[in-house]
Parts: C-alpha cells; structure tokens; sequence
C-alpha cells in the first residue's frame, strides 16, 4: 500500500486518483490545512496527520501497511515564503525529518517527492536539464533543495530508496471534470485567467511585459496535473533499481500572452488583461529539458498542447466542487 502524504491537495489527489485507476491500493495523511477532503476518492484509506505531528505520522505506519511513500505535503507560495521563511523551515524541512523518521522507524524506505523547478533558481540556460546548478532565489526554493540533500545522506547512511520529481508547473484538472486545482488564495495563473473570463475577478495582471522573449511576457512550461500523476506512479515502481532527480516538465515553453490567448479560444470568450509591472523573482523563461523522466521512468506526457490542458482546467472552473 502507498501513504500519500498531502493526498488532499491539487497534485496528490489527482495522483490518488491515478494510482486507484491502476489497481493500486493507497492511503492519504492530510492535515487538510490546504488540501480538501472532498478532494479524496471515497476509495483512498484517509486519516488526519499533520508533518508536525510525530504520533500523528506514526498512527498512520501502525494502521496501514505501507511499502512506499510519496510525499507532496509542503507550503509553496514563494512570497510567503519570503515573508514568513519560519512556517517553511519547520514545515517543508523539519516536517519532513518528522516524516523520514516515522518511515524508518517503521522500515519503510522508499519516498517519491515533490520537488520543483525552483530549486534551480535563475537559469543559466534552457532547457534545464538536471545538472543545472542548483541556487534557489527563495526559501521555498530552498526547502525543496535541502531536502534533497538529506535524501542522498539518508540513502548512504539508511538506505533510503528515493525519486524527488522537479516538477515545472502544474495544471490542468482531471479530465473527467471530477476534481481540479483549488488554492486559497490562488496565485496561478491559468485559473485566475479562466476565473478572470468567468467575470470572478476583474481582470488578469500580466507580470511584466519587457522580458527578452518573443512577445515580452515570461515563458513556462506547463505540465498536466495528470502526467505527473502518471510520473509517480512509474517512480514508486522504479524505486527498486533506481535513486536520484528527474525533471518534469514538457519541454515546451509558453509566454503569459499565449496562455491568455489559448483561455480565450477554448472558452470563446475574452479576457480583461491589465499590464502591470514585473512579479520579484520570476526569471523570463523556465522550460524543462525532460529526457532523463523519460528515459528512467519510461514516462511520456500525454497532454503536449496548452489549450489542451487550458480545456481541462476550465472544465473544473465551471463545475468546481470545492
Ligand atoms: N503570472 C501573471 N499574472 C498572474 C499570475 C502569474 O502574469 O496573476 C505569470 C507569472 O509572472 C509567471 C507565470 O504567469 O511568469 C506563471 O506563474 P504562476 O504563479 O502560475 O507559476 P510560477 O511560475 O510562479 O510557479
């Protein structure tokens, strides 16, 4: 059985949802600080633990008999992360000590993570493959970073078996419109476009217009929510032979204007965009180089093109459950 920790949030529950479809048995440990119970297959075990919480994290070792974990549970706004750097220490890092020391306790040694693109900091090219330097521009950025140091300590010392997945950015919604992405607040940018058409908000700021790309907004790589989820499920089954960090992402970039563009073509409507200055600490362009995932996890996105993704991510904004 996997322990999904943080299976009530945006990506783990599409990975909950993904691992039930493939005849995997999992259960999910939230402290539903951000995640959403409803979020969850009624299929998936559920039990309230909280990263902060030791008993909390061993209760959930002694209830289910768990051979791996894949842990998404973490706080990952940037600029709170700057504002508030303590919450993120203690949570993202300190929090996770709690929950690698719940599984060897319990001789469970195997761990998926989610890290992020952000652990690279201001690229020095692109694409970013995974020998790019590492220097995050932000605690979050560095909270990821340091745990994937203390996994390959873990690993010489413990023989700890670990994948910490970097992932670009996350979107889209299950396709079947079931569950979506739901942040309190929400800073991403495809669902504050679609909400922006939807007439819930006002507008779309556009961070920075005088970036050195084609049409001056910044370029990303948006991966579906779904293809990571497909991700860690080929990681928790290469475990075994395998340990290290894989990038995912599509490997292609798209600027701000094209996402606004694609929202307004699948929603045949348009959007109120405001022009506004640079967001600190968004570098011009991220986009991933995704062959060693490909390669190790025998992984391949399905979803390549953005207006498909901005399809499934406005289907949930117009049937949104949570
Ligand atoms: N962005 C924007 N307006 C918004 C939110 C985001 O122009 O209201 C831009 C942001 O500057 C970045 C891209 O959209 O270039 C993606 O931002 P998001 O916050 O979705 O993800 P991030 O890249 O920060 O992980």
């Amino acid at each position: 059985m996997i322990l999904v920790m943080g299976g009530a949030g945006y990506i783990g529950s599409h990975t909950v949802k993904y691992l039930l479809a493939h005849g995997q048995s999992c259960v999910v440990a939230d402290n539903l600080s951000c995640g959403h119970r409803e979020a969850v297959d009624e299929r998936a075990g559920f039990m309230l633990a909280d990263l902060a919480d030791k008993d909390s994290l061993r209760k959930v070792f002694e209830t289910y008999p768990i051979e791996a974990v894949i842990h998404f549970a973490a706080f990952t706004y940037v600029g709170e992360s700057v504002r508030d750097p303590k919450k993120y220490y203690r949570n993202n890092v300190a929090g996770t000590l709690n929950l690698l020391d719940a599984m060897l306790e319990h001789d469970v040694k195997k761990i998926v993570f989610s890290s992020t693109c952000a652990t690279y900091g201001e690229p020095l090219y692109t694409p970013i493959d995974e020998q790019h330097a590492q220097n995050p521009i932000n605690p979050y950025g560095r909270t990821k970073l340091m745990i994937e140091q203390i996994f390959r300590d873990y690993a010489k010392a413990y023989g700890l078996k670990y994948i910490a997945l970097r992932y670009f950015n996350a979107a889209g919604c299950s396709a079947d419109g079931s569950i979506g992405e739901s942040h309190d607040p929400e800073t991403h940018l495809i669902p504050l476009v679609l909400q922006a058409i939807q007439g819930k908000r006002p507008d779309i700021k556009v961070f920075g217009t005088d970036y050195d790309t084609p049409d001056g907004t910044c370029i990303r790589d948006y991966i579906h929510v779904e293809d990571l989820a497909q991700a860690h499920w080929q990681a928790v089954q290469k475990l075994d032979d395998y340990s290290g960090y894989l990038n995912l992402g599509t490997g292609v970039g798209t600027s701000v204007m094209e996402i606004i563009k694609a929202a307004e073509k699948v929603s045949g409507k348009t959007c109120s965009v405001t022009l506004a200055a640079r967001r600190e600490g968004d570098p011009a362009k991220l986009f991933a180089d995704n062959k060693k995932a490909k390669q190790v996890l025998n992984w391949n996105p399905v979803y390549t093109s953005v207006e498909d993704i901005v399809k499934t991510a406005w289907t949930w904004e117009n049937n949104r459950r949570f």
